[in-house]
């Protein structure tokens, strides 16, 4: 699973450090590495086009994995040309922009949006799997995500755009159900294409996500 980001349009940026004259950039050596939007060749590239728009870059990094809680043994590293930029740009997803935050007390800008999480499912080709929503039902869809998969987002069934198995949204692609139908069938179970799922509990899920692991009072070695 990788963090799918697409870099901004130079103008966007641009316009993000409109207040700022010295940026220190960072890139990030995992998902945006391996999609090609904040590797070091990405991140040269990008000092090289501030540099031509007249702008300072104080330095720049491509942290191992922008997103963990390393980042911030990398980000003291460069502690002095951090502290004399009055910008931070992050080729990070926006995980990593927020790591960044955590750490540098500077202005900190994303030059990558966040797309989605995607499965490479042949090289360079990822497809967005899942959508983190908090109640998962691969269990009645045989493994298919109705959340990513179908345009809408359905969970009970298609739409009554669907045709000859298309979506109607884009003709070219397999209605999500169709998918999900067919693999039921496959594995002998199309009664679960009945099965009922009632809208998202919004409650049941508040916002932001959390997760707290639980300590471990004693261990046990088998
Ligand atoms: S139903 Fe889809 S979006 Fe929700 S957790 Fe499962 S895979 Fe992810
Ligand atoms: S045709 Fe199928 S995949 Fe497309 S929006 Fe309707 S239910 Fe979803």
């Amino acid at each position: 699973m990788k963090s799918i980001t697409r870099l901004k349009p130079y103008a966007e940026i641009m316009q993000q450090l409109e207040d700022c004259n010295r940026v220190f950039i960072v890139g990030c050596g995992t998902c945006a590495t391996v999609v090609q939007t904040g590797g070091v060749e990405q991140v040269e590239a990008m000092k090289e086009q501030l540099q031509d728009s007249g702008m300072l870059v104080t330095g720049w990094t491509v942290i191992p994995t922008a997103c963990d809680e390393m980042t911030s043994a990398s980000t003291a590293e460069h502690e002095s040309a951090i502290q004399s930029a009055n910008g931070i740009l992050v080729m990070a997803c926006a995980l990593g922009v927020q790591r960044l935050n955590l750490y540098t007390g500077k202005r900190v800008l994303p030059a990558l949006d966040t797309l989605f999480m995607g499965l490479e499912e042949s090289p360079g080709y990822f497809v967005e799997a899942c959508d983190q929503c908090g109640e998962c039902i691969l269990g009645y869809t045989a493994g298919i995500c109705p959340v990513t998969a179908c345009h809408k987002g359905l969970l009970n069934g298609p739409c009554g755009g669907t045709n000859k198995g298309k979506c109607e949204v884009d003709q070219e692609k397999d209605c999500a159900f169709t998918l999900i139908y067919q693999k039921l069938r496959d594995l002998g179970r199309p009664d679960l294409m009945k099965h009922y799922h009632p809208p998202k509990n919004a409650q049941a899920c508040p916002r932001p996500k959390v997760k707290i692991l639980e300590a471990k009072e004693t261990e046990q070695w088998i």
